[in-house]
């Protein structure tokens, strides 16, 4: 990933070193700069039976389905950046969350690939209608229910979504 920087962003020099798949060392001067895991959040809308996806309108994987969701701001608590992401992409916040599980993602942005710890979250679609959703377009489109036993997993836009709806299928239904 050393393309990434190409001069030390302390002193300037050339060379500088991608070390442990972790941080960037500069050989001149020693600067080092962590590339440390991002944290996301996301939600799983359950209307009782089915989930929220919609399409991604942006990279990466623009076209595939995804979760509300995004990354956690600094100083931001994970449960607060997950109902802000919903309020954003939907126009619809969730009167309560539960916490699901974490799970490991990577996700490019501007040819920069992050490492990310991606934090679910599951809620009830109480009062929420997918008709009068209010989707940020430049986030996502075409909001739709999707049972749980009709997911089509090669649709989804992250691994990470995979495991957790997986997860969250296996709970509600012990299959
Ligand atoms: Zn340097």
């Amino acid at each position: 990933m050393t393309w990434i920087f190409k001069r030390c962003p302390n002193c300037g020099a050339d060379g500088v070193e991608w070390v442990g798949d972790r941080f960037w060392r500069c050989p001149s001067c020693r600067f080092e700069y962590f590339h440390n895991v991002a944290a996301a959040a996301g939600v799983i809308v359950d209307s009782g039976g089915g989930v929220l996806l919609f399409e991604r309108t942006r990279e990466p994987s623009r076209g595939l389905l995804s979760l509300p969701g995004g990354f956690v701001d600094p100083g931001e608590r994970a449960e607060d950046a997950a109902m802000r992401e919903c309020r954003e992409e939907l126009g619809w916040t969730p009167s309560s969350l539960s916490f699901l599980a974490t799970f490991p993602n990577r996700y490019e942005w501007d040819g920069v690939p992050y490492s990310t710890c991606d934090i679910f979250f599951s809620t009830r679609a109480e009062g929420m209608r997918v008709s009068e959703l209010r989707m940020d377009e430049t986030e996502g489109r075409s909001p739709v229910i999707v049972p749980f036993m009709e997911i089509n997993y090669a649709r989804l836009a992250f691994e990470s979504t995979r495991r957790a709806l997986r997860l969250y299928t296996e709970l509600q239904w012990r299959i």
